[in-house]
């Protein structure tokens, strides 16, 4: 269903979404708006409600209140595979190895959304392994043989080949040591720079999240409590609050 909304540069619109389990609200009237080819940074305690948010983006889980609406059009609901044919992506937080797949096939996976051609989809798989950096004399190896930092970007390379326009990042950096975190950060910036790819990036790892994203939104048992750029919310207090159990002295 098209609103014929204007939202100007707007990719999509999370407005008063709300989710419960039983008694517990993961997802508390949260609204935002994400600006289309920015990276956006969301953040919170365990629990905060950011996955959640994301299967609610996903199609994973239908709202009870509020709208989702991606390109101006509403989503509110729609199925996964529905969600992912608009064109929003989402990598997983826990890496799910292939164990016996190669990486190209893992890649090609990914591009077959697009296509029923298995030569035009080895095309655009190769397309998205070269865009991560993936070695190109791997591409046969089997998830089983390769690294965990290998794995991030295979599914990343995945995620890429459905060919998106919005991308969800969960808790990519988990896992990694430093200098890996680094090289995964230098591939998301070009990757948002050569694609124009709009991300949200849910991460616990602050150093990453906080280098990565120009706005960041912080949730708090569910609740929306800071919005800004990255400086303004490490120093709001309810943040430090949040985060910390306790007021900043
Ligand atoms: P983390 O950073 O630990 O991954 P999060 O911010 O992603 O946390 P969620 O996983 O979205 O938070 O969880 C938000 C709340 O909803 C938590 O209290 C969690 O226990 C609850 N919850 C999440 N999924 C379910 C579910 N399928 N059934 C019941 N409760 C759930």
């Amino acid at each position: 269903m098209s609103l014929g909304m204007s939202l100007g540069n707007i990719i999509l619109r999370v407005d008063g979404v709300v989710k419960r389990f039983g008694g517990i609200t993961a997802v508390n009237k949260v609204s935002f708006d994400v600006e289309g080819g920015r990276i956006l940074g969301l953040i919170g305690p365990n629990g905060a409600g950011k996955t959640t948010l994301f299967n609610c983006i996903t199609g994973v889980y239908r709202p009870e209140e509020g709208k989702i609406i991606f390109q101006g059009k509403d989503i509110t609901g729609l199925q996964p595979h529905v969600v992912a044919k608009k064109g929003i992506a989402r990598t997983w937080q826990k890496v799910r190895p292939f164990k016996n797949m190669s990486v190209l096939d893992a890649v090609v996976v990914g591009a077959l959304l697009r296509t029923n051609s298995v030569v035009q989809a080895k095309k655009r798989a190769v397309e998205a392994l070269k865009l991560v950096g993936f070695p190109e004399e791997k591409y046969e190896m089997l998830g089983k043989d390769i690294t965990l930092m290998e794995h991030k970007m295979v599914d990343l390379a995945r995620a890429i080949s459905t060919e998106p326009k919005l991308l969800l990042l969960d808790e990519v950096a988990a896992g990694l040591r430093p200098h890996e975190m680094e090289s995964l950060a230098n591939i998301l910036r070009k990757v948002n720079k050569e694609k124009g790819l709009t991300m949200i990036v849910v991460e616990h790892v602050m150093r990453f999240v906080m280098n990565l994203s120009e706005r960041i939104i912080v949730m708090h048992e569910g609740r929306k409590i800071a919005e800004g750029a990255p400086k303004e919310v490490a120093n709001d207090p309810d943040v430090i609050e949040a985060y910390l159990g306790t007021k900043p002295l």
